[in-house]
């Protein structure tokens, strides 16, 4: 018998985004490694743009959210 193999049978993971039930070895949902991979790669590059470009530097392409609502 190897080890764990027996203790995890059973034993569901869930999506800590949206509860749904996990792929064994998952952390996430598709939909939801998805989007988290997203957001930590919009991360990156923020913090990127904004030791390279300044604090002011906010393009629309990298700050969606500061765009929205102003008309188009
Ligand atoms: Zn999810």
């Amino acid at each position: 018998m190897v080890w764990g193999v027996g203790l995890r049978r059973g034993v569901e993971r869930f999506c800590p985004e949206c509860g749904q039930v996990l792929v064994a070895g998952r952390a996430r949902c598709g939909p939801c490694f998805r989007r988290v991979e997203n957001e930590r790669r919009m991360c990156t590059e923020r913090a990127y743009y904004r030791r390279v470009c300044g604090v002011g530097f906010r393009p629309w392409w990298l700050y969606p959210e500061d765009y929205e609502g102003q008309g188009k």
